[in-house]
């Protein structure tokens, strides 16, 4: 049976609701008509530098087999139509793919919709070719994600469960014990990842609005995910949860490389070059570069909510240093910058103060007698003609290595440190039959696994 690959984009806006809530509605569905998965849900934020993207940029893809692919097509349609928030802000795309194998030219679009911005109509014209449906309500653009979602292939990916509330419950505060998520971070290390931020006190699994999104925990695999969701105790009732393959935690958007002549605005990418300007920090403790690669220069920014901007301000001219991150647009008030997304310092270049030499005589610091002309003693007088000036090399504060934003100013696709070196290079399809799950209880104890 050729396989039916469904992708969907944009659903959600600033006001609430969720592209992972509908994938979580759309998976009900298609399990009430035996659809068999064989891959997980898959989350995939793309290219976060887009400033027209909703809050995650995140599309979604599912793989199943399934009968009577014609009535589940329809019923997929009107579950997007049903739950989309168009008019505030949404723009769904919806697009079907029946057949075995992702097609090469869908698989290329969908890489460079991680780091580049596509047009919607190069979407429409490759999806025609393939026979992809295609559905878009609003202005369509969320059909770009929606190809780009059933295009991506991961090697390197990372899981996340997300647990769902009842809507009833949206909108009132997440009762989470900060001591358990604690413990769960602790006991799951360094299978989980961005649980709980320990120098701002602040749990980070929850997200802050009504969404329905009740809680969100990443990691390297699912059964560590499950164990981790149940370590938490969470006394509210909830709606159920569902495990998804995604990219968080890959930089998956960073792996394109800059090319400084044609620097295009919103491209994500990374570039390794020199510093060629002191940095110096603006008001709000933003630092500023400039970097020079044999091909142009670029000014880059390192943003104090990063917490890596006290240190950008200790590079110097002459450091190579390799960045990450995204260019944002010149306006009339700014050029174009590429703000930092991360750095690595590949050659700390020394640093030198040059001083005039002492008097021979009485040991005071030489002036200068003018060009060319040596120097001379203000106390006793003796002039030495051919002394050198002092060379002094100044201690820098700053080593070779990798840096990265703190756990709060993490996007999605920020790799945390501990996933260096745990990258994954593909994807055993075997599913963790407790992937999915509706709590058909109000007790949290008593689960039922579809
Ligand atoms: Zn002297």
């Amino acid at each position: 049976m050729p396989l039916l690959h469904i992708g969907f984009d944009d659903t959600d806006s600033r006001q609430g609701m969720c592209t992972t809530y509908l994938a979580y509605k759309v998976v009900n569905f298609l399990l009430k008509r035996n659809a068999r998965f064989v891959d997980y849900p898959l989350l995939i934020r793309l290219n976060p530098n887009i400033p027209w993207k909703t809050r995650g940029n995140g599309a979604v893809a599912l793989r199943v087999e399934v009968d009577d692919k014609s009535n589940v097509m329809d019923g997929i349609r009107t579950i997007v139509e049903n739950n989309s928030h168009i008019g505030n802000g949404a723009n769904p795309g919806l697009v079907f793919y029946s057949g075995e194998h992702i097609p090469a030219d869908v698989r290329e679009f969908a890489s460079n919709a991680l780091y580049d911005v596509m047009s919607r109509n190069k979407a429409k014209e490759i999806a025609s070719k393939h026979g992809i449906r295609t559905f878009a309500l609003g202005n369509g653009q969320g059909i770009v994600g929606a190809l780009s979602a059933i295009g991506t292939m991961l090697k390197d990916h990372t899981f996340e469960i997300i647990s769902y509330r009842k809507l009833e419950n949206c909108g009132a505060m997440r009762e989470i014990g900060k001591e358990n998520v604690i413990t769960m971070a602790k006991r799951t290390f360094p299978n989980t990842y961005n649980n709980y931020d320990y120098s701002h006190d602040r749990i980070l699994i929850t997200p802050r609005g009504p969404d329905p999104i009740f809680c969100g925990i990443r990691g390297e695999d699912p059964d560590t995910l499950l164990q981790a969701f149940f370590m938490l105790n969470i006394p509210e009732k909830l709606d159920g949860y569902m495990i998804f393959r995604t990219n968080h935690g890959t930089n998956m958007h960073l792996t394109h490389e800059f090319d400084l002549t044609t620097l295009k605005a919103y491209t994500s990418g990374y570039v390794r070059g020199v510093i060629a300007s002191e940095p110096y920090a603006i008001k709000g403790g933003h630092a500023f570069f400039m970097l020079r690669t044999e091909h142009g220069s670029a000014l880059c920014a390192v943003y104090e909510p990063t917490g890596l901007s006290q240190l950008a301000q200790k590079l110097g001219v002459g450091d190579v240093i390799e960045i990450g991150g995204g260019v944002r647009k010149a306006t009339s008030k700014h050029p174009k910058v590429v703000n930092v997304e991360y750095f690595r310092i590949l050659h700390v270049a020394p640093k030198f103060s040059y001083m005039n030499p002492l008097c021979k005589k009485c040991g005071k610091r030489l002036k200068s007698d003018g060009k060319e002309k040596g120097y001379k003693c203000e106390k006793c007088g003796v002039k030495e003609r051919s002394a050198q000036k002092i060379v002094i090399e100044i201690r820098r504060e700053i080593k070779e290595g990798l840096y990265i934003p703190v756990p709060k100013a993490h996007r999605h696709l920020t790799k945390p440190l501990q996933r260096y070196g745990m990258e994954k290079n593909g994807y055993e399809h075997v599913l963790n039959p407790n992937w999915y799950c509706n709590f058909v209880s109000e007790n949290l104890s008593q689960v039922r696994f579809v």
